[in-house]
């Protein structure tokens, strides 16, 4: 009789990889961005010219929401047309302003900088002034996750679930008063003063069209609603018609756009127990966050590569995903961690209970 061998029990070597500390997991996972970006800045030529692109996206994109504005009013296009195309235009404007932040375009020539600066400020105009963005956001790299993390504790992030995260994420101005008793206490950087200066004049110009444009717009379909009561003067039908001009070419894309980038923003990254940037973000790019997605230039996708190489124009941090996605999820960075907004942003979830 012949003895059947017993099969030898295979032993799966522990993948290297995971023994690696999350200092190393980061290292490589900034090997691997900057490999493929070197790749393709080699590969393709045009690249080079990093200024003149930055330039030229930036009056590309001006220009197209001019143009849209103008086959809006024409009676050219309808009005969600217009919505989508300037919201998506002036998402890839924010684009340019944080790789403006970061100094990815002029950085020797200030007066094209700041004219840059100046632009993406008009056309988005419900965000505070860039210069200052500037600062919060230099500090958002720093202490990401943590108390002193101004920019992202504005948008909500870190916050328990429930009505008041979700008003704080809609709506800037309610998110100030939510918030801005707690980060004086908690963030030493953090002072109204400064907020309410950079807001002028483009924020402020912004918030009046856009609440005179709601609040106008309520008492007319109220006012109908009731019979017409109230008999409306001619001049407020003008300024009626002004504002829901204003409203399709400029602030309900801006409005979408900013929402977008701050529900995605406040939910990608983490708040409360960081200990490093391997912890700071997750990834988010399930294909139902498309609709979001779409007016913020796939930030949840790609964000989390920007804190691991912050000198990448953003075209490139997209086009480097694809390639480096596969590593990041090697490497351990969470992938579509849904269940972070109801932990208040926390890694873990006993912190959340003690810490939201
Ligand atoms: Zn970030
Ligand atoms: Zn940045």
């Amino acid at each position: 009789m012949i003895a059947i061998a017993e099969r030898p029990t295979v032993q799966i070597p522990t993948k290297l990889y995971t023994r690696l500390s999350q200092k190393e997991k980061s290292k490589k996972i900034m090997k691997w961005i900057r490999f493929r970006d070197k790749k393709l800045r080699g590969k393709f030529e045009f690249l080079k010219h990093q200024d003149q692109l930055g330039l030229a996206i930036t009056l590309g994109s001006a220009a197209g929401m001019i143009l849209f504005a103008g086959l809006y009013i024409a009676g050219i296009i309808p009005a969600w047309a217009c919505i989508v195309a300037n919201g998506i235009l002036a998402s890839i404007l924010h684009e340019v302003e944080h790789d403006l932040i970061h100094n990815l375009y002029y950085k020797d020539n200030l007066k094209i900088q700041n004219f840059m600066f100046w632009m993406v400020w008009i056309f988005r105009g419900n965000t505070v002034s860039p210069w200052y963005r500037r600062m919060i956001h230099t500090l958002h790299h720093k202490v990401s996750g943590h108390k002193e993390d101004i920019e992202e504790r504005l948008i909500g992030n870190g916050m328990k679930f429930g009505l008041k995260r979700f008003i704080t994420m809609m709506d800037g101005n309610m998110s100030f008063l939510f918030q801005s008793h707690i980060l004086r206490r908690e963030a030493p950087k953090f002072k109204r003063s400064e907020i309410t200066r950079s807001s002028w004049p483009y924020l402020v110009i912004y918030f009046h069209l856009w609440y005179n444009f709601l609040f106008i717009n309520l008492f007319y379909i109220g006012n109908e609603l009731l019979g017409k009561p109230i008999e409306i003067p001619a001049w407020l039908d003008t300024v009626r018609h002004f504002l829901n001009i204003s409203a399709v070419v400029y602030t309900i894309p801006n409005w979408i756009r900013q929402t977008s980038i701050q529900v995605v923003s406040s939910n990608m990254h983490y708040y409360g127990d960081v200990k490093g940037l391997h912890e700071q973000t997750q990834v988010l790019n399930r294909w139902f966050l498309f609709p979001l997605h779409l007016f913020c230039f796939n930030f949840g996708s790609t964000h989390g590569i920007h804190h691991f190489v912050v000198n990448q124009p953003f075209y490139l941090r997209q086009a480097v995903a694809p390639f480096v996605h596969p590593a990041m999820k090697r490497y351990g960075i969470r992938f579509n961690d849904f269940g972070s907004i109801f932990r208040g942003n926390r890694l873990g979830k006993e912190e959340a209970l003690v810490a939201a």
